[in-house]
């Protein structure tokens, strides 16, 4: 699967850090403008096992701004493959850019009624084909995890203390703590409104040795819960970009830099602490805002 993985960088944060700690964000969102972040590296070893086994098609299953769907059907078109996408809700008068972005890599798309959507397990059945490959929504499992674990080298990460993500199904949170070096610290940041099975969902991705690692999840940054964006956040991310000339995303993104600047104001870190937050890129589900609410695109 290609991207442009040189165009990855460390990037300092002046204005979030302090003297006391040092903040530094994974520009994740550079690999590519559509599909940017950690969706690639949670697809990748699933492509692999597509591949693998012969499949034809990757189906999966995403709401009408995910940033999922739209990766994977860029990286089932870069991989030769078809793609279908189960899609949350009845379809609008005009397709959301995400699913039309989708639609522009070949991507079938199959609206499924909210109650119908639930039983994702039923769909599975009443759509079963011996072709496709079926990953979970937002990538969920543990290829999904080992993945994400990749993302810790794309720079050097030795130095960091701590490694901070924002979380939905906590799959790139698992990746991190496979991937991360004795000593160093995993948090991630729930943006989903008090989703506290993520604990064990988290877990499930781990083995015994990787859960004796230091991590916490925080579940108090959520603005609401998942896609609430208060104007508050708005205001917050129009200010990240002026300051650090950040782009962010309404989802996950802004809401884990909010997180780490509150925190670092309440001591949260120990002094000399060096925190290296992720960005992991959905930069593509801000085109559900109004034109120009947001100085950049
Ligand atoms: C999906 C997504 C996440 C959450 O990743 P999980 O592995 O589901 O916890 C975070 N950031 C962005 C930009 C995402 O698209």
């Amino acid at each position: 699967m290609n991207a442009n993985l040189h165009n990855i960088k460390v990037q300092p944060l002046i204005h979030f850090s302090t003297e006391k700690v040092t903040v530094c964000m994974l520009r994740l969102d550079l690999l590519h403008p559509v599909v940017s972040g950690n969706k690639w590296f949670k697809l990748k070893y699933y492509l692999q096992e597509a591949l693998a086994s012969c499949k034809t098609t990757l189906a999966s299953f995403g709401g009408a701004y995910s940033n999922h769907i739209v990766a994977t059907a860029f990286a089932a078109r870069e991989a030769g493959l078809n793609s279908i996408g189960f899609i949350r809700g009845e379809l609008a008068d005009k397709l959301s850019p995400t699913l039309a972005n989708a639609m522009d890599y070949g991507m079938q798309l199959v609206f499924v009624e909210r109650n119908r959507y639930r039983h994702k397990e039923l769909i599975i059945l009443e759509n079963d084909n011996p072709d496709y490959y079926w990953i979970r929504e937002g990538g969920y499992g543990l290829l999904g995890a080992k993945g994400a674990a990749d993302i810790l080298s794309t720079a050097d990460t030795s130095t960091f203390s701590h490694m901070i993500c924002a979380s939905g199904t906590g799959t790139m949170m698992a990746g991190l703590i496979k991937g991360c070096i004795p000593g160093q610290q995993v948090i991630g940041i729930s943006v989903l409104k008090n989703n506290f099975s993520i604990e064990e969902e988290l877990k499930s991705l781990l083995t015994l040795e990787e859960k004796e690692r230091s991590f916490s999840l925080i579940h108090d940054y959520h603005f609401g819960g998942y896609g609430k964006h208060p104007e508050e956040l708005i205001q917050f991310m129009r200010e990240t970009w002026q300051l650090e000339e950040l782009p962010t995303d309404i989802v996950y993104t802004s809401k884990v830099l909010f997180a780490v600047k509150n925190l670092i104001a309440n001591s949260y870190f120990a002094d000399g602490s060096r925190l290296l937050i992720i960005h992991s890129g959905g930069l593509q589900g801000n085109c559900s805002l109004p034109p120009n609410t947001l100085p950049f695109s």
